[in-house]
C-alpha cells in the first residue's frame, strides 16, 4: 500500500513525541512554605493574617501559601515607598541608582536557573522558555535601564527629567518575572519608588526578586512587593498617595482602573489585551512563515497579549499553509513544563482553561471547523492541545475576542487592501505580523495596520530597547526603550 505523505510525517512525529524525558530538577530552586509581604525592606506578616495557596498548574499541587495584603498593608507599603522616595531615592545620585539596578540585573543572572524553575513550577510555562526567554530578558531590562539612570539629560536634551514619586504597579500571570522587570527597572532608573503586586496565580518569582532586592541592599521602601488578588490591586489603584499606575492585564480591569483614576492626578500606562493579525502573502517563504505562526500563537501556551491569534493567508497559498501548519502542530510536544523537550506546557489556571474551553465550544457553534493536534496530554493539571479554526467569519467571536490560549483562527484574503481592512477590524491594536518577500509590501502594511508593534518576517521578538504598547482597547503608553522612561517622569 502506498504510504500517504501525511502518514510518513506522522510516523516521524510519533517518534519525536517518544523522546526520553529530560526533566529539569525541582531541587534547583528553594520554595518556602509561606511567603509574607515585602514592605520597607523586610518580610512582614499580613495584618489580616490571611494567606492563599499558589499551585503548580502542571499537576495541581500546592507550592506555597502567600500573604494576602489588605488596605492596611497597601497603606503601609505606599507609606514606606513615599518615605523612601522623599528621604532617600530622589536624593540618590543617578550614578548610584544605576549601581543598584546593575546589581539586581547581575543577581538575576547568577540565579537564573532558580528563577526559571520557580517560574515554570508556578506558572506552567515550558522550562525552555523560562530559561531561554523570561529570565534572560528580565535581566536585560535591568541592565538596559541601569544604563539610562545617569544619562537622562541625554535622553531628554535641554529638559530636566523629574521622577513622578510613588508608582503602583500591577502585573499579570503570563510573564511574571519579566513584567516585574519591565515595571521596576525604568521606575528605579528615573528615581521613582515602587509598590508592585504580582498576579495571584504566579506570585513566586516576584517574591524571589524581593529577596534579591533585599540582598542587593536597595534602601528599604524603594521597592515594596505585596501579594493578593483584585482587591489588593484595587487598593493600590485607589490609594491617594500613588502618583502613577502601571498596569498590564485584561482590558476589563484596565477599564476599571481608568474609571477609578479619572479626575485624579495619577498618571497611567495600561498594557491590555490583543488579537493580533499575522498575515502571510503568497510570496513569503512559507516554511519560515509557518514557523513564525507556530511561535506567534503557541509560545507560552498562547498566554501572550501580543500573540498572533488571527492568521490571514493569501488565497493562492491558503491550502498549502493550512496543511503545513497541521503537520507542524503534530510535532509539538504538550506536557510536563519541567521537561526540556516540552513545547507547550500547562494552562496557567483552571479558570483560564475553562475560558479557553468555552471559546472552543463557541467556535464550533459559530460554524468554524476545529482542528487539534492528536497528542496526548497529562490527566492531572490544566492542558489544552494546540488548536486551529478554519472556516472562520470575521464576525465570529473567536476572531474578535481575546482567548489567551493556544487557539488560532485562520482566514484567507486576496488583496492588500482587503487584509488591511480585516486586520484592523478589531477593538484591539497591540501587535501584528507580516510575512512577505517584498519590502514595499512591508512598508505599505506597517503604515496602515493600526498596531503598536509590527513584526516583519519574524514574530514575538522582544528587546529592552524597543518600545511596546498598543492602540484602542489594547491600552496606552509605551514600555521599553526610551519611551519607557517617559512613562515615569515629568519633563520640566
Ligand atoms: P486576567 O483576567 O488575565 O487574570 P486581570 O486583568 O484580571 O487578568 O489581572 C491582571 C492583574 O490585575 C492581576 O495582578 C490581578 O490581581 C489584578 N487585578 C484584578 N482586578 C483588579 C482591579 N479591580 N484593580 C486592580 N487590579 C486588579
Amino acid at each position: 500500500m502506498a504510504v500517504k505523505k501525511s502518514n510518513t510525517i506522522k510516523l516521524k512525529f510519533d517518534s519525536a513525541r517518544n523522546l526520553a524525558p529530560a526533566p529539569e530538577s525541582k531541587s534547583a530552586a528553594k520554595i518556602n512554605e509561606r511567603y509574607d509581604l515585602f514592605i520597607n525592606g523586610k518580610f512582614e506578616k499580613p495584618s489580616g493574617k490571611k494567606y492563599f495557596a499558589t499551585i503548580n498548574p502542571a499537576n495541581e499541587e500546592k507550592l506555597a501559601d502567600v500573604a494576602e495584603a489588605n488596605n492596611a498593608d497597601v497603606n503601609k507599603a505606599v507609606t514606606a515607598a513615599r518615605t523612601a522616595y522623599e528621604k532617600v531615592w530622589k536624593k540618590t545620585a543617578p550614578k548610584e541608582r544605576a549601581k543598584y539596578i546593575y546589581r539586581i540585573a547581575r543577581m538575576i543572572q547568577e540565579r537564573a536557573r532558580e528563577f526559571a524553575v520557580i517560574e515554570t513550577l508556578d506558572g506552567g510555562k515550558p522550562i525552555r522558555e523560562s530559561r531561554d526567554f523570561d529570565v534572560p530578558t528580565a535581566a536585560n531590562h535591568f541592565f538596559y535601564y541601569a544604563g539610562w539612570a545617569d544619562k537622562l539629560e541625554y535622553a531628554f536634551p535641554n529638559r530636566n527629567a523629574q521622577p513622578l514619586g510613588v508608582a503602583g504597579q500591577i502585573i499579570p500571570w503570563n510573564f511574571p518575572l519579566l513584567m516585574a522587570a519591565w515595571k521596576i527597572a525604568p521606575a528605579l532608573a528615573t528615581g521613582n519608588t515602587v509598590v508592585l503586586k504580582p498576579a495571584e496565580t504566579t506570585p513566586l518569582t516576584a517574591l524571589k526578586l524581593a529577596e534579591i532586592i533585599r540582598e542587593a541592599d536597595l534602601p528599604p521602601g524603594v521597592v515594596n512587593i505585596i501579594t493578593g488578588a483584585g482587591e489588593t490591586g484595587a487598593a493600590i489603584v485607589n490609594h491617594p498617595d500613588i502618583n502613577k499606575i502601571a498596569f498590564t492585564g485584561s482590558t476589563n480591569v484596565g477599564k476599571i482602573i481608568q474609571r477609578a483614576i479619572a479626575g485624579t492626578n495619577k498618571k497611567a500606562t495600561l498594557e491590555l489585551g490583543g488579537k493580533a493579525a499575522n498575515i502571510i502573502f503568497d510570496d513569503a517563504p512559507l516554511d519560515q512563515a509557518v514557523e513564525g505562526v507556530i511561535n506567534g500563537i503557541f509560545f507560552n501556551q498562547g498566554h501572550v497579549c501580543c500573540a498572533g491569534s488571527r492568521l490571514y493567508v493569501q488565497e493562492s497559498v491558503y491550502k498549502t499553509v493550512v496543511q503545513k501548519l497541521k503537520d507542524r502542530m503534530e510535532t509539538l510536544i504538550v506536557g510536563d513544563p519541567m521537561d526540556k523537550n516540552t513545547d507547550i506546557g500547562a494552562i496557567n489556571s483552571k479558570e483560564q482553561l475553562e475560558t479557553i474551553n468555552k471559546y472552543l465550544k463557541i467556535g464550533q457553534q459559530e460554524g468554524a471547523e476545529m482542528y487539534q493536534s492528536a497528542c496526548s496530554v497529562p490527566r492531572k493539571g490544566f492542558y489544552c492541545r494546540p488548536t486551529i479554526f478554519t472556516n472562520v467569519a470575521q464576525s465570529n467571536r473567536i476572531a474578535q475576542e481575546e482567548i489567551f490560549g493556544p487557539v488560532l483562527t485562520i482566514q484567507s484574503f486576496r488583496t492588500d487592501d482587503e487584509v488591511i481592512e480585516k486586520a484592523n477590524n478589531t477593538p484591539f491594536g497591540l501587535s501584528a505580523g507580516v510575512w512577505t518577500d517584498k519590502g514595499s509590501k512591508i512598508f505599505n502594511l506597517t503604515t496602515k495596520l493600526r498596531a503598536g508593534v509590527i513584526w516583519a518576517n519574524t514574530y514575538n521578538k522582544f528587546d529592552p530597547v524597543s518600545p511596546f504598547g498598543g492602540y484602542k482597547e489594547s491600552g496606552y503608553g509605551r514600555e521599553g526603550g526610551l519611551h519607557g522612561l517617559q512613562a515615569y517622569i515629568n519633563l520640566v
